[in-house]
């Protein structure tokens, strides 16, 4: 039975993780080669066969000798036990000299924590790794390069108040908690995420909540943070159902990293619960085929079957999914999960992410590398989420390319031009 004892609460570092033997130290590659069969996302009939991929269990035979299988499918075990210091975390990969001089010296705000889960995905020798690198620090954070600022999206002037971001008429944003599993090194809230002197109180709950009843055009309410899912089913169940019961508001919809960075968290108990307040949909924080495993497919497939909509949102990153043949593979392991590829960002300017943001010319080419190769749903939108607090502006290869005696001239994804009788030319705007 799912205990709901954490309410979003943080736990003392765990320190030296139970388990790991005393004096025990990085002693090469630990992980067996990654195989083909590794990254095969599985079917949801197969799905709920799976018990625990093979890295997993091998990591944990090595590192938490002790821990029992309910413990480690225990999401509390998991957020217990997360790594948040380099004397743990190198005791289970080799540290690069950057990635240490990075813990020594810390370049931002976000501190540095994984689960044990998470940790299990992370090639113990290599720091390029696309997945190592998203999660573990580099000295690269320290340089703040032009244009970056802490609150790129100018959020905390669009609240009008604490937790409630107003930026589009009929929506609202609210950031329900400041608490993450896993910090993701290029987070849009790293001046939130991680700062329990920041984490959101009940009373700041309550006057969001308030501002949704007293504006009647709020149809459509997105949880975030922070991670939702790290508050326990008693709270979250509580908010939902104070959200549900005001008449205007539509639809919910929950925005998580958890069926990626803690799967275990994604249990029978919680979504029963969900499923009492549709209509509920999900946004999945998902950046690498690599973290398509057995272990989110069964999350996923289980938020799907208690008809919740998955969607995916994915952050354009440099040297980590900035080419066509990895966003392939991710859109296409993400259908299978039942998970709609439905937003690819810009990555945002915060302070010390240069090394991440990729020039918006690379996103262009990965759409027009999808587009037309492969099925519709698979494509994500592409948006820059506009500095200084535009909102998300949608980018698009062009695809209507000029004019030619009242036909519209249009260009297929083989680059092939076609022609289109289009009489309305005053009212399209394109000459
Ligand atoms: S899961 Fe989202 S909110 Fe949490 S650290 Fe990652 S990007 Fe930030």
């Amino acid at each position: 039975m799912e205990s709901d004892a954490l309410l979003n609460e943080e736990f003392e570092p765990p320190g030296c993780p139970a388990g790991l033997a005393g004096g025990e130290s990085f002693s090469g590659n630990f992980l067996p080669p990654w195989t083909e069969a590794d990254h095969q996302p599985v079917t949801a009939a197969k799905a709920h066969r799976f018990k625990e991929s093979r890295h997993a269990r091998e990591f944990r035979r090595r590192f938490f000798p002790d821990t029992t299988d309910k413990e480690w499918r225990d999401w509390h075990w998991q957020f217990r036990n997360r790594i948040r210091d380099a004397d743990t975390l190198s005791q289970m990969i080799l540290l690069s000299e950057d990635e240490r001089q990075a813990f020594l010296h810390p370049g931002g705000a976000l501190p540095f924590a994984i689960t044990p889960y998470y940790a299990s995905l992370l090639d113990a020798s290599d720091a390029r790794q696309p997945v190592r690198r998203t999660v573990v620090p580099v000295i690269d954070e320290r340089f703040h390069a032009p244009g970056e600022a802490g609150d790129p999206l100018n959020e905390d002037m669009s609240s009008p108040v604490p937790g409630i971001v107003h930026r589009y008429p009929d929506r609202v944003l609210f950031l329900v908690t400041s608490i993450c599993s896993t910090h993701c090194r290029y987070c849009t809230r790293s001046r939130l995420v991680g700062n329990n002197v920041r984490n959101i109180t009940a009373e700041q709950w309550d006057r969001a909540i308030a501002y949704i009843a007293e504006n009647d055009h709020i149809r459509d309410v997105l949880l975030s943070g922070g991670d939702p899912l790290t508050l326990s089913d008693d709270a979250l169940s509580g908010l939902l159902s104070r959200l549900r019961a005001i008449p205007h508001v539509e639809i919910l919809r929950i925005g998580t990293k958890a069926p990626v960075v803690m799967p275990q968290r994604i249990t029978p108990a919680l979504t029963r619960m969900l499923k009492r307040y549709h209509p509920l949909w999900m946004s999945i924080h998902v950046t690498h085929p690599d973290e398509l495993t057995p272990e989110m497919t069964r999350a996923c497939v289980r938020l799907a079957d208690a008809g919740i909509p998955l969607g995916s949102q994915t952050v354009l990153l440099l040297g980590i999914n900035d080419d066509v043949e990895t966003m392939k593979r991710l859109v296409h392991g993400l259908l299978q999960m039942r998970v709609r590829p439905y937003y690819l960002y810009q990555c945002d300017p915060i302070p010390g992410s240069s090394h991440f943001r990729t020039p918006v010319s690379r996103g262009l080419q990965i759409i027009q590398g999808l587009q037309g190769y492969t099925t519709g749903y698979a494509v994500p939108t592409y948006v820059i989420d506009a500095p200084g607090g535009g909102g998300k502006i949608p980018l698009l290869p062009a695809h209507a390319v000029g004019r030619d005696n009242g036909d519209l001239l249009l260009q297929n994804y083989e680059g092939r031009l076609y022609r289109y009788p289009d009489s309305e030319t005053a009212a399209t705007g394109i000459h």
